[in-house]
């Protein structure tokens, strides 16, 4: 079974953590995690499509290979944060090396202009220690709907409908451009953002 939302419990426990943006307004908040690869071209081309801003959490070694896709993000308007360099887990990292290892995704981050102001942990796994050093320079940015799209065993047509089904007013909505999400996201992105633009949604920046 895959959990798509978040729970209330969990939120109120990691207070200090942004899972959504309390709002009366139709709009969410579409992130993109793991970048930039290729298959991130793919997605700037279906978010052009509907008028869409999104966030792209990146890691630094991917920048460094592909500076002219994060560059792209930048120029289209996209909001980008810091996914640590190496796609560390915080739960096997000392405080010393995960905090130099963010640090230098962002020196990659700031040499392409990019400002280094939100911060995603990868797979979600931080100590609180990590949290409260890197809260003094980052909004630390989690999510309420995860598309689940780099699972393998879930279907593409059940990522995209319990994406849908656990969406509300300002979610933070995780999808992944990475090489495990190609096929789920090929198939969910673009219904989603169809199905909300036409209930008359926006998608901001974060
Ligand atoms: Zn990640």
């Amino acid at each position: 079974m895959h959990i798509h939302s978040t729970p209330k419990w969990l939120h109120r426990w990691l207070s200090g953590f942004t899972w959504h943006k309390p709002t009366d307004r139709k709009v969410l908040y579409l992130t993109f995690d793991d970048g930039p690869i290729s298959m991130t071209e793919w997605i700037l081309d279906v978010l052009k499509d509907y008028d869409a801003k999104a966030t792209f959490f990146c890691v630094g070694e991917n920048i460094m290979r592909n500076p002219h896709i994060f560059c792209r993000t930048l120029a289209e308007g996209h909001a980008v944060g810091n996914h640590t360099h190496n796609h560390l887990s915080g739960w096997k990292s000392s405080l010393k090396h995960y905090l130099a290892n963010t640090a230098l995704c962002c020196a990659t981050m700031q040499k392409y202009g990019a400002v280094c102001r939100l911060f995603r942990p990868p797979y979600g796994r931080i100590t609180a220690r990590q949290a409260t050093a890197l809260r003094q320079q980052y909004e630390l940015i989690m999510w309420d709907v995860l598309t689940c799209d780099y699972s393998p065993r879930i279907r593409p047509q059940d990522c995209l409908q319990n994406s849908i089904a656990a969406t509300q007013k300002g979610s933070i909505v995780v999808f992944h451009d990475n090489k495990k999400a190609d096929v789920n996201i090929r198939y969910a992105l673009p219904r989603y953002l169809a199905h909300f633009a036409d209930l008359g949604f926006t998608f901001e920046c974060l």
